[in-house]
């Protein structure tokens, strides 16, 4: 199978279904970038999560409504990204449900009230990434941990205040005769927590694992996800010995063995990459150098379930460096780099010219589009043949786009095509 061909099969795990994998529990799944799941109880519903959008949280309501008409008596949202706690006003309907966060709940996307913060790149990049703009199936395949198509009408509208944050690593709550154990799982983000239900052995792992090598590092923008915590919390994911694993995002997962390989694995597979890349860095290598060696060993880069559809072994590598010793790759060159435009100059001094410069963007075009996309900048850097180096960039990138199994990567070339290719007609 070509990299295009396995991301579209991977959209079979985003196919619209509510999954009943266990009595009076629900996901539905494929209804937005991230499920919704309800637990029914003799007290009312509890919904772990909300969605991303009024109008997903609507149909997918609609749908649990012909399955259950108590109320809802409890929601739980797992962790402050937008995709979880979208929908809240929706499942809230006329009612007052308690609405249970932990405290440090904390939504990169949404503007701080004091101060300021990146908020307004993270959300073009964030379109960039999931490609919002993007044709459904033909350029937007899916986007790694959700399906292809979702309702984007009201999109973040529907986020209500939680009624209860709790501080600290543990909330139990007992509704309707079912326990419910709510646990600190900083993972994904530092907010983050799981849902247990002892007794039956059910867990609500959120966005901690789904079916994709994790994300480590999105390229929407995020502060450092500590590793070594991630991983130290899908150890005690791990070792809950959990029958049933609902999660944020693909389908739910059923069986003791099955699960405990998947937790394991993402464990494992982080340790790997922490292990690896502190060895690399104390040799002294730079960013550059590690993702050339840091890799999976075999057992674990043969495991369909940390293919790189969502996160991959490169980034995670580079966040990594960043995370733990910041943007300097240790190399004095570095210090001072010459300025884009310094550089292509001499670049173009060294090929004999602007013109030859272009002519070599010409010849990389033909069959080695990331030395195309590269040589492109240079050449827009000098300006004589900045719009036709721009047109090449945009044939390399949707080279690219069909050679990467990564959903995120390919949304990101495939939107950024489609800004220049605007950019260019409304200059034309
Ligand atoms: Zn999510």
């Amino acid at each position: 199978m070509t990299p295009l061909e396995k991301l579209k099969a991977h959209s079979a795990e985003f196919r619209k279904d509510i999954v009943n994998p266990a009595p009076g529990v629900y996901v539905a799944v494929g209804y937005a970038a991230s499920n919704v799941a309800m637990v029914e109880t003799a007290a009312g519903l509890v919904i772990v999560d909300t969605s991303e959008s009024t109008t997903a949280a609507e149909n997918i309501l609609s749908e649990f409504r012909k399955i259950s008409s108590k109320p809802v008596h409890t929601i739980i949202v797992t962790h402050g990204h937008r995709d979880h706690l979208s929908g809240i006003r929706v499942f809230c309907e006329d009612g007052k449900p308690e609405i249970v966060a932990r405290a440090n709940m904390h939504n990169e996307l949404v503007p701080p009230k004091v101060g300021v913060a990146p908020t307004q790149i993270r959300v073009k990049r964030a379109a960039r990434q999931f490609g919002i703009p993007l044709q459904a199936h033909t350029e937007r395949i899916n986007i790694g941990l959700g399906p292809a198509e979702r309702p984007i009408k009201g999109l973040g509208d529907g986020f209500i205040e939680p009624t209860r944050f709790f501080d600290g690593d543990a909330l139990d709550l007992e509704i309707g005769g079912e326990h419910f154990e709510l646990r600190a799982a900083p993972g994904e983000s530092p907010d983050q927590l799981f849902v247990w239900m002892p007794e039956r052995k059910i867990l609500f792992a959120a966005d901690n694992y789904y079916h994709s090598f994790p994300n480590l590092y999105a390229i929407r923008g995020t502060p450092y996800r500590d590793f070594t915590v991630w991983a130290d919390t899908m150890e005690r994911m791990h070792g809950l010995g959990a029958e049933v694993m609902c999660l944020g995002h693909s389908r739910p997962v059923i069986g003791a063995a099955d699960i405990a390989e998947r937790l394991g694995g993402y464990r494992d597979a982080i340790r790997h990459i922490v292990v690896e890349t502190v060895k690399g860095m104390n040799a002294g290598l730079t960013p550059d150098e590690l993702v050339e060696v840091v890799k999976l060993p075999a057992e674990l880069a043969e495991k369909p379930f940390l293919v790189e559809y969502y996160g991959t072994v490169a980034f995670a590598v580079r966040a990594y460096f960043a995370g733990t010793l910041g943007w300097f790759d240790g190399n004095p060159t570095t210090l001072q780099p010459l300025s884009p435009k310094a550089q292509a100059e001499r670049f173009a001094s060294l090929a004999g010219g602007e013109d030859q410069l272009f002519a070599q963007l010409q010849v990389a075009a033909k069959d080695d589009p990331q030395w195309a996309l590269q040589l492109a900048d240079q050449v827009i850097q000098l300006g004589r043949h900045a719009n036709a180096a721009r047109r090449y960039k945009i044939d390399a990138m949707v080279r690219l786009a069909d050679q990467t199994v990564n959903a995120p990567v390919r949304n990101y070339y495939l939107t950024c095509v489609k800004e220049m290719r605007e950019a260019l007609e409304a200059g034309a």
